[in-house]
C-alpha cells in the first residue's frame, strides 16, 4: 500500500531563510499521515519538531506543531501549519 502526496502547506522557519513543511499524504482506504519537515539547512541543526495531537471531540482532531530549540527546549514556537 501507498501513500500519495495530496496536500502540502508550508510556513516560514525560524530563521526565514527556509520553510517548514507539512504534506498530508492519503492511501487507498482514506487513512491520512502527515509529516512535517524543516527545509532550512540552518534550523535544521538547530530545532527539532514536536507534535501534540488533540482530539476534542466531538470536534474534528488536529494536530499542533512546534518548533523546539534542541540546546534549549524552552524556546518553543507554534508553528502555523
Ligand atoms: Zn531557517
Amino acid at each position: 500500500m501507498s501513500y500519495e502526496g495530496v496536500s502540502k502547506k508550508s510556513v516560514s522557519c525560524a530563521c526565514g531563510k527556509g520553510r517548514v513543511v507539512l504534506t498530508v499524504s492519503e492511501n487507498d482506504w482514506n487513512q491520512v499521515r502527515e509529516s512535517v519537515s524543516i527545509e532550512c539547512e540552518y534550523c535544521r541543526n538547530v530545532y527539532r519538531i514536536e507534535s501534540k495531537y488533540c482530539c476534542p471531540k466531538p470536534m474534528h482532531d488536529y494536530t499542533i506543531y512546534y518548533l523546539v530549540e534542541i540546546d534549549n527546549p524552552g524556546n518553543k514556537r507554534q508553528l502555523d501549519l
